[in-house]
């Protein structure tokens, strides 16, 4: 499949485009040959990707992958590239050769411990340990479409370095799902290293492979992917006999209460019409015998929201209703939110003026939703929105032929991509980061 290209007059000092508020944005200057340029490139994205999928490592252990990456990046002439970012992240430094503002784009690397089941001729037979066990290892999130488009706007936009007015910084980012436990990881860990203070980029762009119609983006601004938090909820009482239940207090009833006033909390507090909300309990561990009521039980799940208000909101009614409802029965409730991920949050301005070049990159306006579905899963591009104003986008790849409601879904075993869309991916990053330089230093 191509995509068609809205055409730019060739040579024009600048393409402009009316966005729907009003305001003239100044977009790249066309430049000759970019769209052969990309086209020339997209062979070299499929085959990185297939030899990425055919080697998928897993969080912080993506050496092979950021080798090659480093490489690809020193070899195409970057003015800086730095290894070993949070473990195994890369950053690459391209300064254009006229002056203008900084941009960065981003793509992650890790794999998941997925035993892969596509067929694919380049399917992943990898074996490694996660968290003390053995696993497969598969790209079952598609990072290694995001990996290989990244690397393919690289060589693009190194192709025609003299004529950027700015600076673009590429980032590679290790451990997107999640480091392991005692290590830390991932954007915020890149965050902490300073990946990102020299230069300070003034915008960011990133994008996810999704099992939606091929070649299409989908975004929304603001709140776009969930916020997550892990709640563990530890309730102390006093043992006692399960026959005299009076003489301690009873932590079993405290918790099947407590479940129920979380569930109620979403159900009846929270203004779901404006932002949903999700509150799951999924384990209770308490307790060894079924005449013993124990002194303490452990209820851990997960909070889902998608403003940040909304967020602290609910947790304060959490810890408020649970404390209370605790001292009610003489017990104690202590309760935590752990490894959060904030809401991955598309700045409003920013959104809406990428509008027109996604959709030349997409090709057409009926290619690019504005009012994708909101994404209860989380990601960790959120680390980076908050610090920079950012527009992330879910770029639609559904295999030829796969039924929309039973396709693969991302982290399944059979998760898999249409490779005709990586193109558009390619596209995308090339057009935001000139289209963004091109606006110069104004605020607008
Ligand atoms: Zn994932
Ligand atoms: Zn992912």
């Amino acid at each position: 499949m191509r995509y068609r290209t809205l055409g730019l007059a060739a040579g024009a000092a600048a393409a402009l485009f009316a966005l729907a508020c009003g305001t003239i944005v100044a977009r790249a200057k066309t430049v000759a040959g970019l769209d052969a340029r990309i086209e020339a490139v997209e062979p070299k994205v499929i085959a990185w990707r297939r030899d990425i999928h055919a080697h998928p490592e897993l969080g912080n252990r993506e050496t092979r992958t950021s080798k090659m990456v480093a490489d690809h990046l020193k070899k195409l002439g970057f003015d800086e590239v730095r290894t070993g970012i949070a473990y195994t992240g890369v950053v690459g430094i391209l300064r254009g050769g006229k002056p203008g503002p900084v941009v960065a784009l981003r793509a992650d690397m890790d794999a998941l411990p997925v035993e892969e089941k596509t067929g694919l001729p380049f399917a992943s037979t990898v074996k490694s340990t996660y968290e003390g066990k053995p696993v497969s290892v598969m790209h079952a999130c598609g990072h290694d479409t995001h990996t290989a488009m990244l690397m393919g706007a690289a060589e693009v936009l190194a192709g025609m370095k003299a004529d950027i007015p700015g600076t673009i910084v590429f980032v590679f980012q290790p451990a997107e799902e999640g480091a392991p436990l005692a290590e830390g990881g991932g954007a915020k860990l890149m965050l902490e290293q300073k990946a990102l203070s020299n230069p300070r980029p003034a915008a960011m762009f990133g994008l996810h492979v999704f099992p939606n119609e091929s070649g299409k983006i989908f975004y929304r601004a603001e709140g776009f992917f969930a916020a997550s938090d892990r709640i563990r909820i530890t309730l102390t009482g006093r043992q006692t006999h399960g026959a005299r239940p009076w003489s301690g207090v009873d932590v079993s009833s405290l918790a099947a209460e407590s479940i129920l006033a979380m569930n109620q909390i979403a159900a009846r507090q929270v203004n779901v019409a404006k932002s949903p909300t999700i509150i799951t309990i999924a384990s209770v561990h308490g307790g060894v015998r079924h005449n013993i009521i124990p002194e303490e039980m452990v209820l851990t799940g997960t909070l889902r929201t998608f403003d940040p208000a909304a967020r602290t909101d609910v947790m304060a009614r959490i810890t408020h209703t649970l404390e209370n409802l605790a001292d009610s029965y003489g017990a104690k409730a202590k309760i935590e939110f752990q490894e959060p991920n904030p809401v991955t949050w598309n700045d409003k301005a920013l959104a809406a003026w990428a509008l027109p070049s996604l959709q030349r990159a997409a090709g057409g306006a009926d290619r690019v939703d504005v009012n994708a579905e909101l994404v209860t899963g989380s990601e960790d591009f959120s680390y980076f929105a908050k610090e920079i104003p950012s527009v992330y986008v879910q770029l639609g790849s559904r295999p030829k032929g796969a039924d929309p409601i039973t396709v693969a879904v991302n982290h399944s075993p059979f998760y898999d991509v249409d490779e005709d869309a990586l193109i558009v991916g390619v596209r995308t990053h090339v057009f935001l980061a000139l289209d963004f330089l091109a606006r110069g230093n104004s605020p607008q």
